[in-house]
């Protein structure tokens, strides 16, 4: 066999080694606990962890770890050593069903958002059968969800669980109407398309910016940007396809199948596509992803920037969630098969995608929220802060046939015309692309474009699920009832069209008269991460999430505190990187090449020849170096009166001190272009982004 496959998923105790490990009988029970969500019998426990832990010596390791994901957005983990002392003093190996299920960090140090005072430290992680264990640098695992003492959820993926098994259960209710009475199960499936930067380790470690916020607070714009449109799919170079290849190799031993690359829009910019899975491995699969573009690009004196806007005037990074259902049969539902005129299940479930979408804009755009990813949302390039729709001709046309009681008529198939005879003739897809689309279906699954790249992927599912549940549940209801099931479904497509319609929309989103239609549409323009956080306790949203299991009131006050907090310590931290690179760089390394321009100024003035030159550039200087004086003091003072109340500093970031910011930016812009480039006290933007 080929060297790819077989070391494909090596590090994973996947279903293979479970198989080949595990007695038949908890084997096949596990199976089904992962398959179709049947809950566990502890009593397996034993024989798992007896089985992983054999596999996982085998294979090198000699830690575990519960591998968790807390509310700070990235991954933790506390490794244990498989060895411990025996009764007669000599060394064993401990590892039991125990150990397996359940672990106590310490939980004190996590976010919480007040969830947990710190004199109640406990915190429990549990075991998540249905998420693979994988060795990472000698270190078995073990995915697991995070609970404080009082049983509240302190991490990403409990209410993802909670939303995958509602969504489940909503969706095997229509199915069951529409005669699939052998589907027992539905599955939410996630595919995250990953967008990053690859800058050169050296020149990173010059700026205390890219060092301690991961993005650019300074940089005058080089002069060659990404006008010429030719990093979109360029020729990789060889020190980056080195590290793509390497990083290929390392996620294929973690079951992750990293499948396509390229260039993206901005000079140094790149993107990842992974094959989709089950949105929870997904998740654990994207976090992973993250993780190992950071180690390996170190390997390659690389720094992998996930940042959402590393560079001013150059595209930002997102994140694309491709999302879709599929059944335990088989059967992706939104697929929409050679006639989607025919395919009226299809259809429901495309009418609740839509009302969902409409009715929840607010909870799809607080997923994207955040300090970074305003850089993004609302730029030049990225979908802006309204949500809307993209079905494209084809399927917006049928609905609105079936709105109108018209008659539908299908396009046969299109054929490519190249013009040459040579090549084959092409059947090309009945709808063109939409690539300004913050939510577009794409063939046989919703592509959400807004999240940033550094963001998880957890919450955005946990609410496509929850959102999308409730829906399916409201037509399940109707639908139950109903006499005639065609007529109803088609009624229930009807309504959704008249009431929902306004969130579709094929054109450019990124146009100003989107932006005025929008408004005029009364559809939510919530710019700002400050905007959009307060619509995640609105009353109703509360309501929707803990009348389902998915969130509890308590968990969602806590989380939203969590964001705003978050904000404001970011907006913070890039103030005081701002005021210490001002201060203790710039203004130094200016003011010692305006004491050489002054010192050429008077040497002139002395031999009596003409200066004027010379003279212009000490006096820019000069009054450059005043006004940095001002913009840090400006700075300094924005920051020094935060308000003690965390919505109320959020306000007072956005509103005083990111004006502040970048004004003072503007400032040391401007006297970059005018200083020496050996004078400047770290790499430019040209070199930052042209040297790979
Ligand atoms: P594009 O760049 O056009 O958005 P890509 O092919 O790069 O498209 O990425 C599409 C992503 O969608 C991939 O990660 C793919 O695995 C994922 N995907 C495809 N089908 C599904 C599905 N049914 N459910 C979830 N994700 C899917
Ligand atoms: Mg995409």
């Amino acid at each position: 066999m080929d060297s790819i496959t077989t070391n494909f998923g090596e590090l994973v105790f996947n279903d293979t080694a479970m198989r080949e490990r595990m007695p038949a009988e908890a084997y096949a029970t596990l199976k089904d606990t992962i398959r179709i969500g049947k809950p566990l019998n502890p009593d397996i426990a034993d024989i798992v962890a007896d089985a992983m832990k054999s596999w996982a010596l085998e294979k090198g390791a000699t830690h575990y770890t519960h591998w968790f994901q807390p509310l700070t957005g990235v991954t933790a983990e506390k490794h244990e050593g498989f060895l411990g002392c025996g009764k007669d003093g000599l060394p064993v190996i401990e590892f039991s069903g125990k150990e397996l299920i359940m672990s106590e960090p310490d939980a004190s140090s996590f976010p919480s958002g007040g969830l947990r005072p710190t004199f109640e430290a406990r915190g429990y992680t549990a075991w998540d059968p249905t998420s693979f264990a994988f060795i990472k640098d000698s270190t078995l695992c073990i995915p697991t969800l995070f609970f404080a003492y009082s049983g509240d959820a302190l991490d990403k993926k409990t209410p993802l669980l909670r939303s995958m098994e509602l969504i489940s259960r909503e969706s095997v209710r229509i199915l069951h109407l529409f005669g699939h009475t052998d589907v027992s199960h539905v599955t939410p499936t996630a595919g995250a398309e990953q967008e990053y930067f690859l800058v050169d380790k050296e020149l990173h470690d010059k700026r205390p910016d890219l060092v301690f916020c991961s993005r650019t607070l300074f940089g005058a714009k080089p002069p060659k940007g990404q006008e010429m449109e030719d990093h979109y799919y360029g020729a990789i170079s060889r020190r980056v396809s080195h590290f793509m290849r390497d990083l290929d190799r390392e996620l294929w031993q973690l079951g992750v199948y990293a499948k396509t690359e390229h260039k993206e829009v901005a000079p140094g910019q790149y993107e990842l596509a992974p094959i989709f899975t089950d949105a929870n491995t997904s998740t654990d699969h994207n976090q992973l992803v993250m993780e190992m573009m950071k180690t390996v690009a170190l390997r390659h004196g690389l720094v992998c920037i996930l940042h959402e806007k590393p560079f001013q005037g150059m595209n930002g990074s997102g994140k694309h969630n491709n999302w879709s259902l599929s059944t335990d049969t088989g059967m992706n539902i939104f697929a929409p098969g050679k006639s989607p005129k025919d395919n009226l299940q299809f259809l429901v479930f495309l009418a609740a995608v839509i009302k969902a979408v409409d009715k929840h804009q607010d909870l799809l755009r607080v997923c994207a929220a955040g300090a970074n990813n305003d850089w993004r949302l609302g730029g030049f390039e990225a979908p802006p802060s309204i949500v809307s729709i993209f079905l494209g001709d084809t399927l917006y046309d049928l609905l609105t046939s079936i709105e109108h009681k018209e008659e539908y008529e299908e396009g046969g198939d299109r054929i490519l015309e190249s013009g040459i005879c040579t090549i084959p003739r092409l059947r090309i897809d009945t709808t063109d692309r939409n690539r300004t689309s913050p939510f577009a279906f794409t063939g046989n699954k919703f592509e959400f474009r807004m999240l940033g790249s550094s963001q998880s992927i957890a919450d955005t599912n946990t609410v496509m699920n929850t959102i999308v549940a409730e829906a399916l549940a409201e037509f399940a209801e109707r639908l139950e009832k109903a006499e005639d099931f065609r007529r109803e479904a088609f009624r229930i497509i009807r309504r959704t069209m008249r009431e929902h319609k306004r969130i579709l929309y094929n054109g450019n989103s990124y146009s100003e008269e989107w932006t005025k239609e929008a408004e005029e549409r009364g559809l939510l323009n919530l710019r700002t991460t400050v905007d959009a956080l307060p619509r995640f306790i609105a009353e109703e949203n509360i309501a929707l999430f803990s009348e389902r299991g998915i969130y509890t009131r308590r968990e969602m006050l806590s989380r939203h505190d969590i964001s705003l907090e978050n904000y404001i310590k970011l907006i913070r931290i890039e103030a005081n990187t701002m005021i210490t690179m001002a201060q203790r760089m710039i203004m130094p390394a200016v003011i010692g090449y305006e004491t050489k321009i002054a010192e050429a100024v008077s040497a002139k003035d002395r031999l009596g020849v003409p200066n004027d030159a010379e003279y212009a550039l000490l006096r820019a200087l000069s009054d450059g170096i005043n006004s940095l004086h001002k913009g840090i003091g400006r700075l300094f003072d924005s920051i020094s009166n935060l308000p003690a109340e965390n919505a109320a500093a959020a306000e007072h970031c956005r509103d005083v001190v990111l004006p502040a910011m970048a004004a003072l930016r503007g400032t040391a812009d401007s006297l970059e272009v005018i200083t020496a480039k050996d004078a400047w006290p770290f790499p430019g933007y040209d070199e930052l982004l042209f040297s790979l």
